[in-house]
């Protein structure tokens, strides 16, 4: 699936709108920080050669006024923390460590150059690199962009996602549901995840179980979408009619996954590049589905260095049973044991209970066969959030 998903291209961005987005090219210091010698505390400006020594105070250089004359042997100027250093100065003597009289300063012996102050380029040097194309943008990486003067950035465009749940069931949110109904739950998950994700999501509510008015929704909404995602829809039942609906709009690469859970999942490509996910209609399972398949591929379409969920080894703290034929995506909750990260089962791992997922901190993969993991075997475990 990752290999059919391109990256969308990039936009430049006001840095008002940069927090979240994945940034498209390497930034570069195009000057040194501080740019000039930068006082780092309140205090004297002085030449270390007059350790010691009684000084003149002939003025004050404080942040963004500047004193514009030199410091000379035997003359102090007063100065604040983010002020310039005056030339001639060579380093600055904190407030607490001198004793005024008058306009005298009596700094202390010992003093060396270069004390008390950032030298221009200690933070970084003209053309370092700060930033590497496809790092996620969060304060610091913004604070820093500000810092060189960058007032907007080159970032990947965000994919443009419809979304629609099927199924005749399903009533709106708020609603009563009446015999045999139950609230459109994915919809609102599903939004969430793909915010996460960075996706820009029109919300298409709820498809029919019926072929053509399915297919006009799709059709309508995808003139303005880079990708499909639907839930519900896809398992072999008479009333599944996205895979057939996908088979004629693109072409359909997988029909079913060895996962679970999952197994209905769908992936196509459609005309013009674009992507189509028929995630299961189980709660848990689209949303499993959706962090194993979907995820990465919003990531790469944005850019993303990193594709996937971090992972960190864990030490089982059950016995995990496995599937004889599909790897199965576990939810645990993890809690610290000593120097270990254990995982404890979120209990009961039906793909309708929700309960499984809400509060999980990770997702432990278990392989087929007939063995499972024993209780005390370390995994790798894809960290969701941490305790
Ligand atoms: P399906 O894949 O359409 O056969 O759906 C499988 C199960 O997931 C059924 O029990 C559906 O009622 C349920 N389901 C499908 N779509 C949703 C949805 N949007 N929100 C909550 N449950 C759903
Ligand atoms: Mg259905």
């Amino acid at each position: 699936m990752l290999e059919r998903t391109q990256f969308l291209g990039a936009e430049n961005v006001a840095l008002i709108d940069c927090g979240g987005r994945v940034l498209a090219r390497d930034i570069v210091a195009s000057a040194q920080l501080p740019a000039f010698p930068s006082s780092a505390v309140d205090g004297y400006a002085v030449r270390a050669a007059d350790a010691g020594k009684a000084l003149r105070v002939v003025g004050e250089s404080a942040a963004g006024r500047p004193f514009d004359r030199a410091v000379e042997q035997g003359v102090a100027v007063r100065i604040l923390t983010g002020g310039v250093l005056p030339a001639g100065a060579d380093c600055v003597v904190m407030l607490e460590d001198v004793k005024l009289d008058g306009d005298a300063v009596t700094v202390p012996g010992g003093l060396k150059p270069g004390q008390n102050f950032h030298a221009p380029g200690a933070d970084l040097q003209a053309g370092e690199r700060v930033l590497p194309a496809g790092v996620q943008l969060g304060a610091a990486e913004i604070g820093l962009a500000a810092a060189l003067g960058l007032a907007e950035l080159p970032v990947g465009r965000r994919p443009r996602v419809a979304l629609m749940s099927t199924g005749d069931e399903l009533v709106e949110v708020g609603e009563r549901p009446g015999r045999g109904q139950i609230p459109d739950s994915n919809r609102w998950a599903l939004l969430a995840a793909l915010r996460e994700a960075g996706a820009e999501v029109r919300l298409l509510g709820v498809g029919p179980d019926e072929p053509e008015a399915l297919r006009r929704l799709v059709s309508g909404a995808l003139a303005e979408a880079d990708v499909l995602v639907t839930s519900g829809g896809v398992s072999v039942g008479t009333h599944d009619l996205v895979k057939p609906l996908l088979e004629s709009l693109g072409d359909v690469h997988v029909g079913r996954v060895k996962l679970k859970p999952g197994k209905p999942f769908t992936f196509a490509t459609l005309p013009d590049g674009k992507l189509a996910f028929g995630l299961p209609g189980f709660p848990v399972s689209s949303l499993v589905t959706f962090e194993v398949f979907v995820r990465p591929a919003l990531r790469k379409m944005q850019g993303h260095a990193q594709l996937n969920r971090p992972t960190l080894p864990v030490r089982l703290g059950y016995d995990a049973r496995a599937t004889a034929d599909r790897t199965e995506y576990q939810r645990v909750t993890l809690k610290r044991d000593g120097r270990d990260l254990v995982a404890v089962s979120t209990g009961s791992q039906s793909s309708s209970r929700l309960m499984s997922l809400a509060g999980a901190h990770a997702l432990l993969r278990i392989p087929p066969g007939d063995q499972g993991l024993n209780e005390g075997t370390m995994v790798e475990a894809m960290i969701l959030s941490l305790p």
